[in-house]
């Protein structure tokens, strides 16, 4: 008999996503002359940028010759994307790096899910509420998440992220292991200053925990005071791994690419208290179940850095940057309490008059026919908020923002 990993039948269906899909096509079934703008996005919506569309077709030129033709790559990606990230992504902001720290992924979704491949399942974990759900159910699938109770999984510490903390959890009084952390956030869009960073890096330092940093949406922080990469706050290195993607930033969500830094001087316990290199553990791991992202792609990305790829993407994220502007004025009108926004692509709205996150759901599809994501989906602190994203058209933000003031 072959048996499956039980594990997975723990987790429930992806009830958030398709619920809002039933409600919305629901609604366009029973008023099908009525235009829905949906505020949900999640994904980007800008093309790629003109300097990657250039250095991807000449790739794709040279796969065409045998003289310049590529197979399998190094599994940690080439060094040309590697020393670019380098050169422009750490440098400017006083981070050395050398090359073997940088690990380029087809993403970061994969490598926070993946990573966990090299820690043990009897790790504590720690994430905030509301959180992005991929940190949760890749633990859960492996058996560190323990099992499911009232209060959510047993193995997992949540710490909520509620208006009496401006939607920044607190440093834990008790020991965690290891803590996702992703800033700027999604869902919540606010940001960690660098006094709030360091305080998460000393707990990290204090209690040997690892903090697994996701910063897909670094490309998106406008105030010069924030820190992109927790990197620049002092001994990070010894404890935390940083995820990054050129999905936001670059719109490259369908053309697969980010990377991943574990710093040599990270390092993490035997059970009988060796400290073992976690890129030493990072680096066989991705040698043996990951084949390196493909060499086109990584010339777009690569392209990204030249002085045009930067003019090109400041654009793109200007774009969405001021769709975020847009709406956080409507809502400033409306009297709507908004957070977020302003360093990152996501809105955390207030749901008024005390309704529920998916009650206000409904009332903004049936009377303005805008779609957003209900906040509880993200957790139970996310109850009484929905989120909206800045990654629409603009014509289309505009338009959601004038049919909100006009049913008020
Ligand atoms: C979009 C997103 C990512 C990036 O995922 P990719 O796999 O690189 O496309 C990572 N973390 C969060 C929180 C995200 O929202």
């Amino acid at each position: 008999m072959s048996l499956i990993n039980e594990h997975f039948l723990l987790l429930s269906n992806n009830y958030l996503f398709s619920e809002i899909a039933k409600r919305v096509n629901a609604f366009k079934a029973d008023n099908p002359h009525r235009k829905v703008i949906s505020l949900g996005i999640g994904d980007v919506t800008r093309p790629l940028p003109e300097a990657s569309i250039e250095a991807m077709t000449r790739a794709v030129r040279e796969m065409a010759d045998t003289r310049t033709f590529r197979g399998y790559g190094p599994e940690h990606g080439y060094d040309f994307l590697i020393e670019a990230v380098i050169r422009n992504d750490y440098l400017p902001r006083g981070v050395k790096l050398s090359p073997a720290e940088v690990f380029v992924s087809d993403g970061a979704k994969s490598d926070c899910g993946n990573i966990g491949d090299i820690l043990s399942t009897e790790n504590s974990i720690g994430v905030t509420d509301p959180v992005y759900p991929v940190y949760i159910d890749s633990n859960v699938m492996c058996g560190r998440a323990g099992t499911p109770t009232a209060d959510g999984w047993s193995n997992v510490i949540y710490m909520p992220c509620t208006a009496e903390n401006a939607f920044k959890p607190q440093i834990p009084n008790r020991h965690i292991d290891l803590l996702y952390l992703c800033y700027p956030n999604n869902p919540m869009g606010v940001v960690l200053s660098k006094e709030e960073l360091k305080q998460w890096v000393d707990y990290a330092l204090a209690n040997d925990s690892i903090i697994l940093f996701d910063a897909a949406y670094e490309a998106y922080i406008q105030d010069p005071a924030i820190p992109h990469s927790i990197y620049e706050i002092p001994g990070a290195k010894k404890c935390a791994i940083e995820f990054r993607s050129f999905s936001k930033t670059a719109g490259f969500t369908g053309v697969r690419c980010g990377y991943t830094i574990v710093p040599e001087e990270l390092t993490a316990a035997t059970k009988s208290g060796e400290r073992i290199s976690l890129n030493r553990l990072w680096n066989r791991r991705q040698c043996t179940k990951f084949n390196g992202t493909s060499y086109i792609t990584q010339r777009g990305a690569e392209a990204i850095y030249t002085p045009e790829g930067k003019a090109q993407v400041k654009q793109t994220i200007s774009y969405y940057m001021d769709n975020a502007r847009l709406m956080r004025e409507g809502f400033a009108k409306l009297g709507i309490e908004a957070h977020g926004g302003e360093n990152a692509p996501y809105i955390w709205l207030k749901t008024p008059q005390g309704l529920s996150s998916w009650q206000f759901f409904d009332k903004l599809l049936t009377t303005a026919n805008i779609v957003t994501t209900p906040g509880v989906g993200f957790g139970p602190s996310g109850e009484g908020y929905v989120r909206l994203t800045a990654f629409g058209r603009k014509e289309d933000c505009r338009e959601a923002m004038e049919r909100m003031c006009s049913v008020g």
